[in-house]
């Protein structure tokens, strides 16, 4: 098989006829409904663009010899990391960084897992040789997969063991000689309804004690198993027009919440099976971790290279790029750009081989800007917020401007510097859907939380942080001019 195009992805899903729930419907087919069709092809053009660009996106399988897809790469040389990285960017510019989780995300994850799995071994060798062999799988097969990390938001203050009910959460039900059966719900599943298996890892960073152990799991799954449901939150493409709805008539991933009512999982899909200490440490002792912040730095470049776009040609467009704030303004996102591109360029160039012969990115510089990007992101949107003011709710759509009698007073009263009407409103929609409608606000609200919560990634970074040079830096200082201590 190998690397797959848009067609072939399609027609997976269309034959696959995943469990996929969306607005109180089952939905018989994600890739002609009207919810789900617009992202589909957008993942489509990603498939495709594997072929489009082969030198780039491909490379030779070194199991099989096909080629497959370069985001999948096992890398041991820094050009390796270059190359792959160089693929996570081509992905993100067919959506401008819009789709979050673009199969890169966990292809970089089943890398890292599948090629430094000691860990997994610890309760059972044959787990290491399942994660192994699923990278395998993953790699040869193209599979697009979404992935589960967190439990519903019940009682936050309790361990799940403590919970009012506590089946409610993911949980083991039994062992047998063929696998595990599962039952309970999982959060919260991005791409849930277009992708083809369901990754069931634990949380990035909320550890578990011995008691929760029967929550502490991880395997994959079919998203059409048996007894498997993602349940959609509303989709937010809501009409068919790329000029109305620039970004979520294209990138609207969607988001679900995995019920699980006794779903059998095979054995050599499980990962993990009842062991918090394995599911504590999954993320970083694999290097998991420092792969899919790579992935996460190289697209939030691109990202902001957009936001850094919308927010100049918003400038140009009204003719304020000359005021003191205005251009403040612009040199935050520069220099949340340049800074972002500094991060990658040391995480890159500073990587080094583990004794898996991994080459990994430096994490220090990868774990600073995957720390400080989500909380940095809020304030580029609300750049974009203050530059456009009334720009951004003064957005007739393409039909009051085809409207005969409106037309012409829209083209004339909403005309820009040096654009028309029609042009200006059209980047000014472009500004509210990245900012201020329903699939923006989930960007902001995405890019915040979609690593973890960040107020806890804070801690674990405060904790982690070699802090003891800067500590005696400054003791030793004071030292000089001590007379006695
Ligand atoms: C748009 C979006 C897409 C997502 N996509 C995915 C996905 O594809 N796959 C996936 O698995 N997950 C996904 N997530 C989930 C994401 O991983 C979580 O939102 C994140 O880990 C935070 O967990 P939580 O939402 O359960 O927040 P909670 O843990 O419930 O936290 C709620 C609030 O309480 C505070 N709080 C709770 N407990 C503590 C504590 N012990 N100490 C300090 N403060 C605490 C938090 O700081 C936060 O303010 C997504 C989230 C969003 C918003």
């Amino acid at each position: 098989m190998g690397a797959k195009t848009g067609k072939e992805y399609k027609e997976r899903l269309k034959k696959a006829r995943n469990n996929v729930y969306a607005n109180g419907q089952r939905i018989e087919d994600v890739t002609i409904h009207s919810a789900f069709k617009n992202v589909v092809n957008s993942m489509a053009k990603l498939y495709d663009l594997q072929y489009e660009k082969p030198d780039k996106m491909l490379y030779q399988s070194p199991t099989t010899g096909r080629q497959v897809g370069m985001t999948f790469k096992h890398p041991t040389t820094i050009d390796d990391l270059i190359n792959r990285r160089e693929a996570i960017q081509a992905w993100a510019r067919s959506s401008q960084g819009m789709m979050g989780r673009s199969p890169d995300y966990l292809n970089a994850q089943v890398m890292a897992m599948g090629m430094n799995n000691d860990l997994f071994a610890e309760s059972d060798p044959q787990f290491a040789q399942n994660i192994r062999d699923y990278y395998e799988y993953a790699r040869e097969n193209d599979i697009s997969l979404t992935h589960t990390l967190i439990h519903p938001q019940i009682n936050r203050a309790k361990a799940l063991h403590e919970q009012k009910d506590a089946t409610v959460p993911l949980h083991l039900v039994e062992e047998n000689a063929d696998g595990i059966i599962v039952n309970g719900i999982r959060l919260l599943a991005t791409q849930g309804a277009i992708t083809e298996e369901t990754f069931v890892f634990p949380s990035t960073i909320k550890k578990a004690g011995e008691r929760d152990d029967p929550y502490s799991l991880a395997f994959v799954v079919p998203n059409n198993a048996p007894g498997i449901k993602h349940i959609s939150r509303e989709p937010w493409d809501y009409k068919d027009n790329k000029w109305d709805y620039p970004l979520s008539s294209r990138f609207e991933e969607g988001d679900t919440v995995v019920s699980f009512d006794n779903v059998f999982v095979p054995w050599e899909k499980v990962f993990i099976c009842g062991n918090s200490s394995i599911c504590n440490r999954a993320f970083l002792e694999t290097n998991a971790v420092v792969h899919m912040s790579h992935q996460v730095v190289a697209k939030a470049i691109v990202k902001t290279e957009f936001i850094l776009g919308i927010a100049l040609n918003i400038m140009d467009a009204i003719g304020i790029d000359q005021f003191q704030h205005v251009q403040d303004k612009g040199r935050d996102i520069m220099i949340t750009l340049e800074t972002m591109k500094s991060h990658l360029y040391r995480a890159e160039h500073n990587a080094k081989l583990d004794r898996y012969g991994t080459m990994n990115p430096d994490f220090a510089a990868l774990d600073a800007a995957r720390n400080w990007y989500p909380r940095i992101y809020p304030d580029l949107v609300e750049i974009i917020r203050i530059l456009a003011a009334s720009g951004l709710t003064s957005i007739p759509t393409e039909a009051d401007f085809e409207h005969e009698e409106i037309g012409p007073i829209l083209e004339r009263g909403l005309q820009g510097k040096n654009i028309n009407g029609y042009e200006r409103v059209q980047l000014f929609r472009l500004a509210w859907d990245l900012t201020a409608s329903a699939f923006g606000a989930r960007q902001t609200h995405y890019e915040y939380y979609f690593f973890g919560d960040p107020i806890r990634m804070g801690m674990t970074y405060f904790e982690k942080f070699d802090k003891e040079p800067y500590k005696q830096q400054v003791q030793d200082f004071l030292k000089e001019t001590r007379k006695y201590s």
